[in-house]
Order: structure tokens, then C-alpha cells, then sequence
């Protein structure tokens, strides 16, 4: 069936960049036998999911968006798609990204425009749009993104369905692709909350083969979804004063005000809660990540990877050609900031001083998890814009991510749920935000809310 919509619907929309029909009909087939026979399934058995192109699968090409990576062929299977496979699901295909994961529109991708499912003519979001779009055109049931600093959670808001980013460690990034490995995390999309429980428990677990894995038993997230929110003590839920001033959308303030005061009225209490140096996670992530990122993207030398210019005659330019060649033009904008915010004489002015507002950030969160128990905010400043509108004003498109940063800064779990449409039918977001390894508040406010 998801086939089928997948033939019927991926002319316009553009979600995936491979799609493995032979292997998950093969796959659907062997589920459908044993149920004919009478055996008992999992969970996730059958379960078409898609997978965002960062993530490796054996034998199946990975291209991360970007030409460098054209005739990638991983010999390792990732931790996640592992799991997956293990429990039985059906793993479709490979979904359209921003390259390396860099964008907020999945325009930056060396290789289709994904279009946003609810408008064609505009974006689905980013950096894993290709999955955002996937779930709410129905050509997958789950799928699974990775978010650096809001690649989750903006094109769920985008796109009008759930997305959440894990606390960081919480599920293994062996076989993700690196961005910048102190933020990157892998999490699912549902269109529901129950699916996206479903597919977090799936997931999630330590993982030797990734030293930042945390060390945690994972509990079964469905458990907490129930009806009602606690009475008592209350569910205590603070709205981030500074996130509903400047830049921010009316009709979005509105709808996100309005499913506050619904939350209130499911049983949370809600209180005022500022976070003075949130504003700053911006400038910030955008030092630090460009800064992880310059370093990650060294690898990409024409002799272990993908690609590489045979016309060059000596090594230097090998290097050269191939990466002027194989990198689009956000990629290299950051390596180029990464490579200066790191190097001697600027490393202190830039780098260092971002760590420190890093820190304070995560000091902003602390004391205000000490207080209540979740935060809220808008997930994105607007609604989806029109494909094009902001390619060549990287400063407009970074400001997309605005409330999803500082978030990714403190390795907190954050998860959109749709909350409304604008005028056009665009759908918006809310961004739920708890303290860390509280996914199960995260999933239990999100379902009593939907
Ligand atoms: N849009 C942000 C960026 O361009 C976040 C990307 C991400 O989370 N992968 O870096």
C-alpha cells in the first residue's frame, strides 16, 4: 500500500532519493506469510519506515545530499537501521536531506527539491525534510531524522506532524553520518504521538559502538501515554517569555497562545518563565557547529570516500578539485567559518567564548527545570515559505532555527506537535522541551494534548 502511494504522490512531492521497492516487498511478503500461518508479529514487524540519507545502510547507497558522496556505498550497517531491521520493520528508502544536514529548507541538497506536502510551492523545512514530508504525504508510516540544532523539529512543524529530538546520547549515532558530533542526535517523526513513542523505544538504548551513548535503561514509552495529565502534584509547564517577541509570526503566536491555554485546561499549570540568555543559542550554535563541522568534513579527501577528480596531478590538488567540486555552497560557507572560529588567534574571541555561552544556556535550563517541569515555545518563528524565498540570505534561513538551538546547546529532548494552521492551511507548531532524559513528559503531555 505505502508503495503504491509512494508511485502515486512522489512525482511532486520528491521526498526520497532511493527507494528500495524490491527489498521491502520482499520483506512485506515474508510478514504476510507468517501471519497467513498464523504466527504471532512484533510491533514494528512490516512497518514501512523511511530513513533520512545521513544514515548508513549496508549495501544501500548513502549520499547525505551531497555530490562528494555520489558512489557511497556503506560496508556497515548504522546502530538504528540495525535495531530496525532486527525488530522486523521494512525500511523503504533513503530520504531527501539539506547536504551533511546543513539548511533549514532542503534546498541545500545536491539532488531534488522536496516539496511541503500541505503547499508545492513551498518548502517541507529542513535539514530532514525528505522525512517530514515522507510522513505527512502517507508514503511511510515513521521515519527517522537527525537534528543538530532543530532538523527534528522544524520540518515536523513544517510538515504538521510529530517530530522529537532525544536527549543527547539517548539513542546511538554509530553510522550517522557527523555533522558536529557534540549536538547531533537521530530521532523519529510519527503522525502521531503514539507512533513516535513507538519508534523512540525502538531506537534508543547504549551502544558501545558510540562513546557519547548513555548508559541508561529505556523504558517502554507507550506506557505514558494515557488520557489525562497527572493531577497529582500538577504537571507544571513554563512558557519562555522571550520567545514570543520579535520576528515571531502573529497567526503562529496566536495558535501556539492558544494551545497553552489548552494545556492549562487538560490540567497543567502554567507559569511565566524566562530564559534571559536563550537569545544568544543562535550566534552560538553557529560558531560551534560550522566550527565541529570544519573538522568532521576533513575526511572528505577523494581517498577514503566517495568521489575524487582524476584530472589533478598531484595530491594538493586532488584535495582541491574534488571538494570544490563535490561540496554545494552552504557546505563550504561553513567549513570556511569552521576553519577560521578554530584557528590560532581567533580560537579564543570565537570558539571559546561560544563554548561559554553555551554553558550559560544550559545554566538558563537548569534553574528553570527547577522550577517546572517542561518548557514551551513556538517551534518555528513562521509557517513553511515559498521554495526559493530565502536561498541567497543564509542570515534569514539561519534565523529559522531560533527556538530550536539553544535546546540542541543543552543536550535537552524537544519534541514538535501540531498545534494549528495560518490562514493559508499551513500547519504550526508547538516545541515541547524537558529536562534531560524526561522523554516520557515530553510523550505523555504531547498525547494528552493531541
Ligand atoms: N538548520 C540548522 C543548520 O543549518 C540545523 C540543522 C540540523 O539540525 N541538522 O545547521
Amino acid at each position: 500500500e505505502t508503495l503504491a502511494r509512494i508511485e502515486a504522490v512522489e512525482e511532486k512531492v520528491h521526498s526520497y532519493l532511493h527507494i528500495l521497492a524490491t527489498e521491502a516487498e520482499a520483506a512485506a511478503q515474508k510478514v504476510d506469510e507468517k501471519i497467513a500461518a498464523g504466527d504471532s508479529i512484533a510491533l514494528l514487524e512490516g512497518i514501512p519506515i523511511a530513513i533520512k540519507d545521513n544514515m548508513c545502510m549496508k549495501g544501500v547507497p548513502t549520499t547525505c545530499g551531497s555530490r562528494i558522496l555520489e558512489n557511497f556505498v556503506p560496508p556497515y550497517e548504522s546502530t538504528v537501521t540495525g535495531k530496525l531491521k532486527t525488530a522486523g520493520a521494512v525500511l523503504l528508502g533513503k530520504t531527501n536531506l539539506d547536504e551533511f544536514a546543513m539548511g533549514s529548507s532542503t534546498e541545500n541538497s545536491a539532488y531534488a527539491l522536496t516539496c511541503n506536502p500541505w503547499d508545492l510551492s513551498r518548502v517541507p523545512g529542513g535539514s530532514s525534510g525528505g522525512s517530514a514530508a515522507a510522513v505527512a504525504a502517507e508514503e511511510c508510516v515513521v521515519a527517522l531524522g537527525s537534528d543538530t540544532g532543530g532538523s527534528i523539529r522544524q520540518p515536523a512543524s513544517f510538515c504538521g506532524v510529530v517530530g522529537l529530538k532525544p536527549t543527547y546520547g539517548l539513542v546511538s549515532r554509530f553510522g550517522l553520518v557527523a555533522f558536529a558530533s557534540s549536538l547531533d542526535q537521530i530521532g523519529p517523526f510519527g503522525r502521531t504521538v503514539e507512533d513516535t513513542a513507538i519508534l523512540l523505544g525502538a531506537i534508543a538504548g547504549h551502544d558501545p559502538a558510540d562513546s557519547t551513548s548513555l548508559q541508561v535503561k529505556i523504558p517502554d514509552y507507550t506506557q505514558y501515554l494515557t488520557p489525562e495529565l497527572p493531577k497529582n502534584p500538577k504537571l507544571k509547564i513554563g512558557v519562555i517569555t522571550e520567545t514570543f517577541g520579535e520576528g515571531l509570526s502573529d497567526e503562529v503566536k496566536t495558535a501556539v497562545q492558544g494551545a497553552i491555554e489548552q494545556l492549562g485546561a487538560i490540567g497543567a499549570e502554567i507559569v511565566e518563565i524566562s530564559c534571559p540568555r536563550f537569545r544568544y543559542g543562535l550566534p552560538a550554535y553557529y560558531i560551534i557547529a560550522p566550527s565541529e563541522a570544519s573538522s568532521n568534513l576533513a575526511r572528505y579527501d577523494a581517498v577514503r570516500y566517495g568521489k575524487r577528480n582524476e584530472e589533478a596531478d598531484n595530491l594538493l590538488s586532488m584535495y582541491q578539485k574534488t571538494r570544490a567540486e563535490g561540496f554545494g555552497a552552504e557546505v563550504k560557507r561553513r567549513i570556511m567559518v569552521g576553519t577560521y572560529t578554530l584557528s590560532a588567534g581567533y580560537y579564543d574571541a570565537y570558539y571559546l567564548k561560544a563554548q561559554k555561552v553555551r554553558t550559560l544556556i544550559k545554566q538558563d535550563f537548569e534553574k528553570a527545570f527547577e522550577t517546572v517541569d517542561l518548557l514551551v515555545c513556538p517551534t518555528a518563528p513562521t509557517t513553511a515559505f515559498k521554495a526559493g524565498e530565502k536561498t541567497d540570505d543564509p542570515l534569514s534561513m539561519y534565523l529559522s532555527d531560533l527556538t530550536t538551538v539553544p535546546v540542541s546547546l543543552a543536550g535537552l529532548p524537544a519534541l514538535n506537535i501540531p498545534c494549528g494552521f495560518d490562514a493559508q492551511g499551513l500547519p504550526i507548531g508547538m516545541q515541547l522541551i524537558a529536562n534531560v532524559l524526561r522523554e516520557d513528559q515530553l510523550l505523555q503531555t504531547a498525547y494528552a494534548y493531541e
